[in-house]
């Protein structure tokens, strides 16, 4: 078998406290005790406390933030550290999301100060990369992918690498309902394994899965996932709704399941 899928859901500015509790105690009952597939779900801040809550004991559900400050500490209004969300069990961040990077400015080097600082508090990075239409219009996808990747991983260790997810998530397909093909997205993901064996090597570029973000819903998991280089989904719209998240998550374990059959 390939990596173990990780289908996770970013909610971003959506799901207060208690709509996140009544999200995750009926998702957690049809969840059941499968873990064919890893999953995680990124609210929002305020509702860290409450996902935590509604998933514990389960083992089958991990909480990620879906951005942090690279700083430890200090006069930074409105920031929030590593430490305080890994006291609220944070197991993931996703950083570098294309709506921080296009709505609120931050850069390849601020993100990679985030990677290092998630990392050293053993949090584990959701690291997204992927290129606007222009861009992918000029033919630069593999040189924006590169850029971002090399930029974001500057300072990770072969022996922390593997603690990295990867987000491939094309601009045009984020919210638009656009999906890339699967043959579009294996282009892009088997870039991507190329450029982590340069920068580390084919055992390491071989353990980091690397997710498919874009307009990812039940209808066109199957196909994506089925791609030799797609680990997995990070999903925006379609996790808002328990029957189409949970959608997502049989249609990835059905094809794991006819893989390893
Ligand atoms: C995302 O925001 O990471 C995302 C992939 O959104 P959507 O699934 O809505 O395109």
């Amino acid at each position: 078998m390939k990596r173990k899928p990780i289908i996770a859901a970013n909610w971003k500015m959506h799901m207060t406290p208690q709509e996140t509790d009544e999200f995750l105690r009926s998702f957690n009952r049809l969840l059941g005790s499968r873990d064919v597939v890893d999953v995680v779900i990124a609210p929002p801040f305020v509702s860290l406390a409450a996902a935590a809550d509604a998933t514990r004991p389960s083992e089958n559900i991990a909480i990620a933030a879906q951005n942090m400050s690279p700083e430890p500490a200090g006069a930074f209004t409105g920031e929030i550290s590593a430490r305080m969300i890994k006291e609220l069990d944070c197991d993931y961040v996703i950083l570098g999301h294309s709506e921080r990077r296009t709505l609120f400015g931050e850069t390849d080097d601020y993100i990679q100060r985030k990677v290092s600082a998630a990392l050293d508090a053993r949090i584990k990075p959701i690291l997204c990369v992927g290129e606007t239409l222009e861009e992918r219009d000029a033919n630069k996808l593999e040189e924006v992918l590169e850029r971002q990747l090399r930029a974001g991983m500057k300072d990770v260790n072969r022996s922390r690498a593997d603690d990295l997810v990867i987000a491939y998530e094309p601009v045009w397909a984020i919210g638009t309902g656009r999906t890339a093909s699967a043959e579009q997205a294996q282009e892009a993901h088997a870039f991507i394994r190329k450029v982590l064996t340069e920068l580390y090597d084919a055992e390491v570029a071989g353990q980091i899965c690397i997710q498919y973000g874009g307009s990812v819903k039940p209808a066109n998991i199957a196909e994506l996932i089925s791609q030799e280089d797609v680990d997995g989904a990070l999903v925006g719209g379609a996790s808002l709704e328990v029957d189409s998240f949970f959608g997502i998550i049989k249609g990835a374990e059905e094809h794991v399941r006819d893989t390893t059959a």
